[in-house]
């Protein structure tokens, strides 16, 4: 065995360790940190984030990756792993100690700016931190350089190789027919009335739980909380951890983010944790991580398949609430498709107008043309041409998501991307698994898992997101199995 790719491992397993206490830092601010603690809570995650910053910016890393790759064979895991390593150092190597100290301490209060504007419904209680972060983005585009478009340069973090004049052309060409389908039928809305009764708080915990155990989460090395937005956290793939958030007047909204974030940890649980730390074990990049999110959430949980087998267990938990509701009048209520104002709780249809405001929203404030004292105007203006709706206030407007707080800029597009991957991966697991939809709907999940398994989560990051999709489907990413999906479910119940 080559020592060096020893060397490698045992380094690389360190840092991911160190991660996994700063991810413990994250996970505990946004579930229990008490309300004074914000400032040492700031200081604590600066100072992690420069010591895994320095660990792995240190010479010797790399000294020990370069002598390790002229021992490996080419194009073997061992190499797959180096190179990939090596990029990601190179990366951070442009970036140094304190712009990253820096950039945790401003994140770290602007996520609490963000939950204080919320409370307040204001966003100018937020401005001022996300004047900070765009500064701080824009720097970082610049330091990591670009050659067309400086959003290029953040992308690549999430979407490694993608380019903002690519996911243009993906987007324009994805707006035109999903605007072609909703020209197609009357919308007649179905009545989906119910499900804004009074779902106690309790029963749906209990739903959430039940529904990820059903998925194949495995609470002994997972656990679901509450958080102000759901999210999945990973330590490492023997403890990846859930959050969701009930609203006793809406039942969708702790459905389908629980069901999301399952789809995430499913992933995560699904690595290996032998190998924690280099690529191998992680995942292939945030659009493949949301291709397992909204695979589980759209086309499982917003399937036909799924609740024949699962909606009496479902009537007999809210027996009053659902007595009267049959399973069709259900699966119509949660298909229902209209534009909305909060992105997690859209339709699958209209979700991707969400993403595409985002995306041109980000755009602007990283090139400049666009100032974040002018940014909840533009973002009203957007969601009534692209949505055809009047945003109320802050709180469903500009404020609804955590992503800028957390310096996630480039983050968004890979909703859309991962959705496009998540039709394309489900119509392949249709090919594959014979009669899968029957096991769905009766409640076994076990085998799509399995193919996800060992098509997705096992390869881990030895490709990239195109080469892995290839790979699974025999073709790069093609919307036509989205759009196809779409139509023919959307026509089945709207015409
Ligand atoms: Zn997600």
């Amino acid at each position: 065995m080559n020592n060096d790719y020893l060397e490698y491992k045992r380094k690389m397993h360190a840092i991911s360790d160190m991660s996994g206490i700063s991810s413990l830092l994250q996970w505990d601010q946004e579930i229990f940190l008490p309300a004074k603690a914000g400032e040492l809570r700031a200081r604590q995650m600066s100072l992690i984030s420069g010591m895994i910053h320095e660990q792995l910016t240190n010479p010797n890393l790399l000294a020990i990756i370069d002598r390790a790759l002229k021992n490996a064979t080419t194009d073997t895991i061992q190499s797959r792993n180096l190179n990939t390593s090596r990029k990601d150092i190179l990366r951070k190597n442009k970036l140094n100690r304190t712009h990253v100290e820096r950039s945790a301490l401003i994140i770290s209060h602007s996520y609490e700016a963000w939950e204080n504007a919320r409370k307040e419904n204001n966003f100018d209680v937020f401005a001022p931190h996300l004047e900070k972060i765009i500064e701080l983005k824009r720097s970082e585009a610049d330091m990591i350089g670009f050659e067309e478009h400086p959003y290029d340069a953040l992308l690549d973090e999430y979407e490694p190789g993608m380019k903002t004049s690519n996911l243009e052309r993906i987007f324009r060409q994805l707006r035109t027919g999903l605007n072609a389908l909703l020209n197609t039928f009357p919308l007649v809305q179905k009545d989906d009335r119910f499900m804004y009764h009074y779902f106690p708080k309790e029963g749906q915990w209990e739903l959430g739980l039940d529904v990820l155990r059903e998925m194949g989460y495995d609470f002994e090395r997972g656990r679901q909380d509450l958080s102000t937005h759901p999210f999945t956290i990973t330590f490492n793939a023997d403890d990846v951890r859930v959050t969701t958030r009930i609203d006793e007047n809406n039942f969708h909204e702790m459905l389908w983010s629980c069901i999301h974030e399952g789809g995430h940890a499913l992933y995560e649980q699904g690595l290996s944790a032998e190998h924690s730390g280099i690529p191998q074990s992680e995942a292939a990049s945030l659009s493949i991580h949301e291709s397992q999110s909204r695979l589980w959430e759209n086309h499982v949980g917003r399937g036909m398949s799924f609740w024949t087998g699962y909606y009496p267990k479902l009537q007999t938990r809210f027996p009053s609430q659902l007595k009267h509701v049959n399973v069709n009048q259900f699966y119509a209520a949660i298909n229902r498709v209209e534009p909305s104002l909060i992105r997690t709780n859209a339709d699958e249809l209209t979700y991707h107008m969400h993403v595409i405001i985002r995306f041109e929203l980000e755009k602007q404030l990283i090139d400049g043309s666009l100032k974040v004292r002018d940014l909840r105007e533009q973002w009203n203006e957007m969601y009534k041409k692209y949505l055809g709706i009047e945003v109320p206030d802050d709180m469903r407007g500009v404020l609804q998501d955590v992503h800028w707080s957390h310096g996630s800029f480039g983050y968004f597009p890979t909703y859309t991307l991962g959705s496009l991957y998540a039709a394309q991966f489900f119509n392949q697991a249709q090919k594959d698994i014979p009669e899968m939809e029957k096991h769905i709907s009766t409640g076994n999940l076990a085998p799509l898992l399995s193919w996800l398994r060992k098509h997705v989560h096992a390869q881990g990051r030895l490709y990239t997101s195109e080469e892995l999709c290839e790979q699974i489907t025999g073709e790069k990413l093609n919307d036509t199995y989205f759009l196809k999906y779409a139509q023919t479910k959307y026509t089945a119940l709207y015409l």
